[in-house]
């Protein structure tokens, strides 16, 4: 891998050059003066008095080389809708939104809060929100009034962009109800609220004075153009909440040039896709996967990006390879989680369409267990790339980089470093650097590279305690991710840093755990926490989903099974790692971004309130994990 070490030096050795000559990949309404301000550790300010504008880069300045060329492809398996936008399109439409948005008196530096499905008017409501130098505020629309109401009153938005409903699996899921409990709990509430229409909620009424009908509004500014807002730099472009999943989100905040260079080098590099191709990215604009590879990152690119509305098996678990073979993608983004569920389907669906198009398959969001990547890559004949990152990045921290060079995948590793990424692995009692094989911290020596959060909304001090207090006689970022790198070069992501259980003092990562109880056969999915035992300090315990229940059916034919699982454990990782219990659920409690929820888990484990739940997908897997440890005798 000669090739993209050289590249990754670079990177970081000559850190100023390199990345001026990554900034040529966008437009610049006026050059910047200096490449990095790091006066300040650890606030990194990337192309100092440069004005450029994202809406600018992700659409108008592709009019003049692929106008007609299709900007959005949006497909709907919950109602059939499918549209496409030209770039020509989507510039009109944006502009008519910014329009929209500028008379409801949101303009430079307001908030702007998007609490929608993925329908196009999101699309076009976070390009206008760019275009306009507001800072959007994408709250994912699965979330509860409680957590949109925090949201709300962090980000202080003065309006608020929402839809009658979303809907999931054919049934709607109303918005109305959330958002008007959450403009009541909240302080600081927005002064107006668009709502798109769907036809959704036979009940949908808009307040008087608050309320605008969006097709209404869109009407009456039809025919407006809107000005491109040319940003300094270093000036928010949006704000996005982390998911929650060990504790309260931080309103992770994002630039402007440094978001936009880093998006377009992504772009080239890592996914290796080409203007005028098409990516597909199966994640929800809620999310920061959304944010950098739904909408910012391919148009920027000059690629066509697909948003897809809709579930993975749903008509069949082959909609995702039809759309990939109907519109010929090349690059495809999607998630472990949804591997996971893929492999509980026929592999048939995984050859039923032509993917000759597509040339990677990027996975993202939660540790793809070695058994899953290589079960997926070999069902499609693609490589599959594991790739790392945090929606405080808002793009890949480790990677394989096939863009620079081809390098080989190896299974359950997301490779190695990304250029631009000083990435160390720290042993955790005195930051020292850990050997090959070694487990650590992941860590990042600042300044962070461009397009990384600059700073916690509102809140300078949080951002510096949180991220870079990890170790006391160094000032670096911590990932909260145990990590591993092996001889060869490759690292391995080992669970969250708050994940690890003492076992009679032997600290063990979840993931690892996880890791030796998915090797057996049977497992579909699996969460491992540790539970406090009052011999040995804590103890871990399974909670497994299997893909053949029949051979629960019995009392014996479970504790065979179970039994067959603890061997497994054994022979991968030795009888200390040896779950005390593997219990037997149907789902396991997750974040609304899929991910797993295990402090939830140990804490109805041990008994204790579990605390806020809001972040929480399906609240009856609390009581399956309930009914699990209830049962239990001692
Ligand atoms: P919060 O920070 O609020 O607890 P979160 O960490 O779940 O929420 P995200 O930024 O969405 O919020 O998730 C980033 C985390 O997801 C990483 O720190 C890591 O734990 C996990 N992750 C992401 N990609 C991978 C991957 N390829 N392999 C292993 N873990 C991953
Ligand atoms: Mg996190």
């Amino acid at each position: 891998m000669g090739a993209y070490r050289d590249f990754h030096a670079r990177s970081i050795e000559q850190r100023e050059a390199f990345w001026a000559e990554q900034a040529e990949l966008v437009d610049w309404h006026r050059p910047f003066d200096r490449v990095l301000d790091y006066s300040r550790p650890p606030f990194a300010k990337w192309f100092v008095g440069g004005r450029t504008n994202l809406c600018h880069n992700a659409v108008d300045r592709h009019l003049a080389a692929r106008g007609g060329q299709k900007a959005l492809v949006y497909i709907s398996t919950e109602t059939g809708a499918e549209r496409a936008w030209t770039f020509r399109e989507l510039h009109a439409e944006v502009n008519r939104c910014a329009a929209m948005i500028r008379s409801l008196g949101a303009g430079h530096g307001e908030r702007v809060l998007i609490y929608m499905p993925m329908i196009p008017e999101a699309v076009f409501a976070m390009l206008a929100c760019a275009r306009l130098g507001a800072i959007h505020s994408v709250v994912f629309g699965g979330f509860a009034a409680a957590s949109l109401a925090a949201r709300i009153d962090d980000a202080r938005p003065r309006v608020m962009i929402t839809a009658d409903g979303g809907l999931r699996g054919g049934r709607p899921i109303l918005y109305r109800p959330m958002y008007e409990e959450a403009i009541r709990l909240a302080k600081a509430p927005p002064q107006k609220v668009v709502v798109c229409n769907r036809g959704l909620d036979p009940e949908l009424s808009l307040v008087g004075g608050r309320d605008l009908d969006y097709e209404t509004l869109r009407a009456a500014h039809a025919s407006e153009a809107v000005p491109v807002e040319w940003l300094e730099s270093s000036e928010p472009s949006y704000i996005l909440y982390t998911s929650g999943t060990t504790g309260r989100p931080k309103g992770v905040q994002r630039d402007t040039g440094g978001h936009a260079v880093a998006l377009a080098a992504s772009m080239k590099y890592i996914y290796a896709g080409n203007p005028g191709e098409t990516m597909f990215t199966t994640s929800d604009i809620g999310w920061v996967v959304g944010h950098s590879y739904i909408v910012y990152g391919p148009l920027i690119r000059g690629m066509t990006t697909i948003l897809y509305e809709g579930l993975p098996i749903r008509p069949d678990a082959g909609i995702w390879w039809k759309i990939v073979a109907e519109n010929r993608v090349s690059v495809m983004f999607s998630s472990p989680t949804a591997a996971r569920v893929l492999k509980k389907q026929d592999p048939a669906f995984l050859r039923k369409y032509d993917i000759g198009s597509l040339r990677h398959l990027f996975l993202a969001g939660e540790p793809l267990d070695e058994p899953t990547h290589r079960w997926f890559a070999e069902q499609l004949g693609k490589p599959v790339i594991d790739h790392y990152w945090q929606t405080e990045t808002g793009w890949p921290i480790l990677s394989s980089v096939p863009g620079v060079e081809a390098t080989r995948v190896k299974f359950g590793s997301p490779s190695f470093p990304v250029y631009g990424y000083d990435l160390k692995l720290l042993r955790e009692a005195d930051a020292g650097e850990a050997g090959p094989d070694e487990k650590a911290v992941v860590a990042i020596v600042p300044p962070l590279p461009p397009g990384c959060m600059t700073t916690v909304w509102g809140d300078d001090e949080r951002f510096v305690k949180t991220y870079f207090g990890t170790f006391r006689d160094r000032q670096v970022y911590s990932t909260f991710d145990w990590g591993i790198r092996d001889r060869d070069g490759y690292h391995y992501i080992l669970g969250r840093t708050d994940d690890v259980i003492n076992v009679a003092g032997h600290r063990l990562g979840t993931r690892e755990i996880e890791e030796a109880v998915q090797a057996h056969a049977n497992i579909a999915e699996v969460a491992v926490v540790g539970v406090a035992d009052a011999v040995k300090g804590q103890l871990p315990l399974a909670f497994a989903v299997v893909k053949d229940p029949a051979r629960l059916a019995t009392e014996e034919g479970r504790l065979a099974e179970e039994k067959a699982v603890l061997d497994t454990v054994d022979r991968q990782l030795g009888a200390i790692a040896r779950p005390a219990r593997v219990h037997f659920v149907n789902v396991l409690p997750k974040t609304r971004s899929g991910k797993l929820l295990r402090r939830l888990i140990q804490a109805l484990a041990e008994g204790r309130d579990p605390g806020d739940l809001t972040t929480i997908e399906d609240p009856a897997a609390l009581e399956q994990i309930r009914g699990a440890v209830g049962g239990k005798p001692d």
